[in-house]
């Protein structure tokens, strides 16, 4: 077998649009845009010939396992086709992060017909009522499920999501009960992680180590009797729970700087160190710049010392080499990235005082918003 001289890569995530049909209140898209489903706004001939550009670039650069199309909402976008008519071409896998709600029969065999690997759709509730307190509206249930119907009736591959928060972790056996009940056996449970425009609505969402202990508790025996594959796509740091006692639910580190990082693009040309990192690798403001050599981009320091920037709460813990503290990207949106960042929001709203009450006073303030609304 002949040995690819580009550097490898297991994954990159290509955001095709900050545009999405719904306004999910966990999304980390800092700019995604808003109150419209036109997706001819973000679908021009020149921004469709960029992403492709780009696309090309990075695939004639690296040597890459598969592509995430996300977004935005991929399918809002016709250019999601001609970014699959690219990896078939090339021969390299794709999978699809989408809402659901605009699957049509047609769009369903067009997936079909590219074998794409998976459409990843996500629950938040096993009713509208919840799911639409999540996605930002109860009409989206519905739709949400027609789409995944609608994938299974044309065959393609579909796995589950549930974005674990504060307001649903109770509701986690129900929501798997339905999603057996829709024949999808392969579930990312993706505990609430605030960055970007989810910073927002950390007071109100973000699980506390209680509400976790229940989400688990609750999908353990899915796992362990039942046959489901369930894994947390989220760090749990293991100094704030027992993560083994919930085998065989898969549990994960932070990937930044290790051979399964999943590299993120964003629609203006920025290669980043994974979707929930707002910072350009290197400063570089779009690839397509001819100057920017790609194979350089992925080992500049912003990657290979990533996690050598251990929190200095962690310094003296022996899970740090692995854990690292947990999401850095999360802890740099909500507590800052100093020279000594702080860990992840998840652990330190059980440590620290003072961040405990600036959730507070937000939990407090958003509830003093609504009784007036
Ligand atoms: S590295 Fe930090 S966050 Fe991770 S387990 Fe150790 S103390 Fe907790
Ligand atoms: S920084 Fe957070 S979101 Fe990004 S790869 Fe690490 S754990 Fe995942």
């Amino acid at each position: 077998m002949v040995e690819s001289s580009r550097p490898r890569v297991h994954s990159l995530a290509i955001e095709l649009t900050a545009h999405c049909n719904q306004q999910c209140a966990y999304c980390y898209n800092a700019w995604r845009a808003e109150g419209t489903t036109d997706h001819r706004q973000t679908s021009d001939p020149q921004s469709g010939e960029k992403l492709l550009a780009r696309t090309r670039k990075l695939l004639a650069s690296l040597d890459v396992g598969h592509l995430t199309l996300t977004g935005g909402e991929p399918l809002s976008t016709p250019h999601v086709w001609d970014l699959l008519e690219l990896t078939s071409e090339q021969g390299i896998g794709a999978q699809i992060i989408s809402n659901g709600s605009l699957v049509t029969k047609t769009i369903a065999k067009r997936l079909a017909h590219h074998q794409v690997r998976y459409v990843q759709v996500t629950l938040n509730g096993p009713t509208a009522a919840l799911h639409g307190e999540h996605a930002g509206g109860e009409a989206y249930f519905e739709a949400t499920l027609r789409g995944i119907r609608t994938l299974a009736d044309q065959g393609v591959p579909i796995a589950g999501c549930m974005v674990v928060t504060h307001k649903n972790a109770g509701a986690v056996a129900e929501t798997l009960d339905l999603w057996q009940s829709l024949g999808v056996a392969q579930i990312a449970l993706s505990r609430f992680s605030p960055a970007g425009h989810a910073v927002a609505q950390a007071a109100r969402l973000l699980p506390s180590r209680g509400d976790m202990i229940e989400a688990f508790d609750q999908a353990l025996p899915f796992a362990r009797d039942q046959g489901m594959r369930i894994n947390a796509t989220m760090p749990i740091p293991p100094c704030v729970m027992e993560t083994e006692v919930y085998a065989p639910i898969g549990f994960g580190h932070c990937s930044i700087g290790t051979t399964m990082q999943e590299f993120a693009l964003g629609p203006g040309g920025k290669l980043r160190n994974c979707t929930l990192h707002d910072r350009a690798i290197g400063g570089v403001s779009d690839i397509l710049d001819p100057s920017v050599a790609v194979a350089e981009l992925i080992t500049d320091v912003e990657v290979t010392r990533y996690r050598s920037k251990i929190p200095e709460f962690c310094e003296d813990c022996l899970h740090a080499p692995s854990c690292g503290g947990g999401c850095g990207a999360a802890a740099n949106w909500m507590l800052g990235d100093g020279p000594k960042r702080q860990p992840d929001p998840f652990l330190w709203q059980h440590i620290d005082d003072d961040f405990e009450a600036r959730l507070a006073v937000q939990r407090s303030e958003t509830v003093e918003h609504e009784g007036k609304k």
